[in-house]
């Protein structure tokens, strides 16, 4: 199947988050194949590295966690490369435990990461954008954002919380010309969800094949989920043919869920 070519992101410029792996890398390939000149900003510079080196972009270290961080990080992108038009707050982190057994520090992990990061990175952004009367954010949520699961109740609540910011903040900047929805991604077999089916493996006491194949029962459309499957969406949320779309956690689940 071919992909459309959205000829008005040819151009523009993307801050894509967590872009050095998994959905985010992803997401950075298939946007750079629209045009888009992109710098990555990622926790692990390395990675970031490799993955801006393959499409002739840029590479960054942050932490989305931190405020000082985000927004030196921000401005030095923009001087690379003459501003920005997109930002893709994908960075993410999870963690896999029984909500009854949960610490302090694997709650604020995930949501300092998760929902600080996506507030902080966000509002930097939104700044510019209101200032220059344009732009688009595409945040990445989860299908754990819609329906809370099982051993991942702090990942879920912290999930949760971005889509009622994504809402919120695309109420407050409709007016001003800029979108702002998310993606919720389901069993993508990406670092983390490798991590997480182990993990389930484990807990469950089965075979990593196994936890897959349950994954894949659950799914109508058959099959495990890639990062371009989630890619391919964003990309469509950043062009023009999303103008009326805004303040949506679109699932991207195969149909896992579907409300
Ligand atoms: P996903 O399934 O969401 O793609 P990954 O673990 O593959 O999950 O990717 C998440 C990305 O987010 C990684 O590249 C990781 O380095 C990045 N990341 C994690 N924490 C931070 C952080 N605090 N600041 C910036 N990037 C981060």
């Amino acid at each position: 199947m071919g992909h459309p070519k959205f000829a008005e992101l040819e151009g523009l410029k993307a801050i894509v988050t967590g872009g050095g792996s998994g959905i985010g890398r992803a997401i950075a390939r298939t946007l750079a194949k629209q045009g888009v000149k992109i710098t990555i900003c990622d926790i692990n510079l390395d990675a970031a590295n490799t993955v801006a080196q393959s499409i002739s972009g840029h590479a960054l270290k942050i932490d989305v966690r931190s405020r000082s961080s985000v927004e030196k990080t921000f401005e030095q992108a923009a001087d690379i490369m003459g501003g920005y038009d997109i930002l893709i707050a994908n960075a993410g982190v999870s963690t896999m435990q029984h909500a009854l057994e949960i610490t302090d520090e694997e709650w604020d992990f995930n949501f300092d990461v998760n929902t600080r990061g996506i507030f902080l990175t966000n509002q930097i952004a939104a700044r510019r954008f209101v200032a220059q009367g344009q732009g688009v954010i595409v945040n990445t949520a989860s299908l754990a954002a819609k329906v809370g699961a099982p051993l991942l109740a702090h990942y879920s609540a912290s999930k949760f919380a971005v889509l009622g910011w994504t809402q919120a903040l695309a109420r407050e900047l409709a007016s001003k010309g800029i979108r702002v929805n998310a993606v919720c991604p389901g069993f993508v077999k990406t670092g983390m969800q490798e991590r997480e089916i182990d993990w389930e493996a484990k807990l469950r006491g089965v075979s990593p094949e196994r936890v897959v194949e349950d994954y894949i029962a659950q799914t109508p459309l058959g099959r495990l989920e890639t990062p371009e499957d989630v890619a391919d969406v964003v990309v469509f949320l950043c062009s023009d043919s999303a103008r009326f779309m805004t303040g949506q956690g679109v699932n991207v689940t195969g149909g896992v869920y579907m409300t």
